[in-house]
């Protein structure tokens, strides 16, 4: 322990007494080292690029951020937060919702593709349910911006999560982009990942003014260190009998299964429940509400497997998982440690298990082993002891 250093306390940061009583409510008791970093500058308007390991809690950096900063008017959006998935904005929006629990007047609406944008539209037409935070996809929004049903004019901040796979793709950045330039040009601009490359970071300050910086430069600093993590070299059709055995041979809480593919998605989770596996997938081929539904079902902790694609690879925070499977693994390092990184949250301990079956799969844990220095050994036979993870 830090004998004789005072250890910071959210109280420190000078937050709205409202915003203290919901953060005693959550339970959290410290302030994370990344939360530490940047909420004292964010909360005084500073532009923020950050870079933190998974599970640490970025979330509540620009969550308490903007609610701090806030000011209700009726009619005015002046926070936007935008990420790369549905099921993220989904989420992030709950965050909203329970750090907003004293503050009443502050409303936060959250837009996305999949659903019908009426509804969307009907809530931005009424006075009285006009969000003062909107929490969206990059799509959706820019459709209601273009038809002039969103106006981004009082814009004060401008969030985004997971901003390397937002400014990565294409499409998702030039929406990004076109939304950006509806905002007045006067406004804070904060940013986050636990992934950021050299390439990216000028492509994010571009968007900001001086910003606050933080990086983990040293990739070996971004390993879980509550995660223990292992691979299994096996054939292709060898994979659903290890599976099989690995799921009735751990002891899990919650396992999510990465596979690359919907259809993969679809099969597995087939399979899985027809081996009475209490299991359920998420992916892009099953209809946006679907998606939600079983997302809260996973979240509130009536399943227990989850079968899914690269959509909730990043960001999707539940807590009972400390299992994370890829049964097909990721082509590259950056998501294999988003992946594992949905076990093991807030420091918790956790177990990944990756199946290697081609000579590609070999080459990608190897650039894995040499990036993040971390030891990934094989699985030992007789299992690992349940305590440790
Ligand atoms: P990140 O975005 O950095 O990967 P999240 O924001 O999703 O991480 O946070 C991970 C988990 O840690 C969440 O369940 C969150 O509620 C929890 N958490 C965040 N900050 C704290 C804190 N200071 N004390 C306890 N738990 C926290
Ligand atoms: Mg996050």
């Amino acid at each position: 322990s830090y004998v004789g250093i005072h250890s910071t306390g959210f109280r420190d940061f000078l937050l709205k007494p409202e915003l203290i009583r919901a953060i005693t409510d959550c339970g959290f008791e410290h302030p994370s080292e990344v939360q530490q970093l940047a909420i004292p500058q964010a909360i005084l308007g500073t532009d923020v690029l950050c870079q933190a390991k998974s599970g640490l809690g970025k979330t509540a950096v620009f969550v308490l951020t903007t609610l701090q900063l806030v000011e209700p008017i009726p009619g005015e959006t002046s926070v936007l937060v935008m990420c790369h998935t549905r099921e993220l904005a989904y989420q992030i929006k709950n965050e909203y919702a329970r750090f907003s629990k004293y503050m009443p007047e502050v409303i936060t609406s959250v837009f996305y593709g999949g659903t019908p944008m009426q509804k969307d539209v009907e809530i931005l037409k009424n006075k009285d349910t006009h969000p003062h935070v909107i929490v969206g996809t990059p799509g959706r929004l820019n459709a209601l911006v273009r038809d002039k049903n969103l106006r981004l004019g009082n814009i004060k901040v401008f969030v985004l999560d997971e901003c390397d796979k937002m400014l990565d793709q294409i499409d998702m950045r030039r929406d990004v982009q076109e939304i950006f330039r509806a905002t007045p040009t006067q406004k804070q601009v904060m940013m986050f990942s636990a992934t950021l490359s050299k390439d990216i970071r000028p492509i994010c300050k571009k968007f900001m003014r001086t910003p606050l910086e933080i990086y983990v430069d040293d990739d070996a600093k971004l390993t879980l260190h509550g995660l223990q993590q292992y691979y299994v070299k096996l054939d292709e059709k060898e994979k659903n009998r290890k599976l099989n055995e690995l799921l009735d041979t751990l002891d899990f809480n919650q396992v999510i299964i990465f596979v690359k593919s919907t259809l993969r998605a679809t099969e597995l989770d087939k399979l899985l429940r027809e081996c009475n596996f209490p299991s359920i997938a998420v992916h892009s081929g099953v209809t946006q509400e679907e998606r939600i539904k079983r997302y809260k079902e996973f979240k509130e902790f009536n399943k227990r497997i989850c079968v899914a694609t690269d959509v909730f690879g990043r960001g999707i925070d539940i807590e009972r998982i400390n299992l994370a499977i890829n049964y097909d693994l990721p082509a590259d390092a950056d998501s294999y440690l988003h992946r594992v990184g949905r076990a093991g949250r807030f420091g918790t301990k956790g177990l990944s298990i990756s199946f290697v079956s081609s000579d590609e799969d070999e080459e990608v844990l190897k650039q894995i082993e040499k990036r993040f220095e971390v030891a990934l050994p094989e699985f030992p036979e007789g299992g690992v002891d349940s305590s440790t993870y």
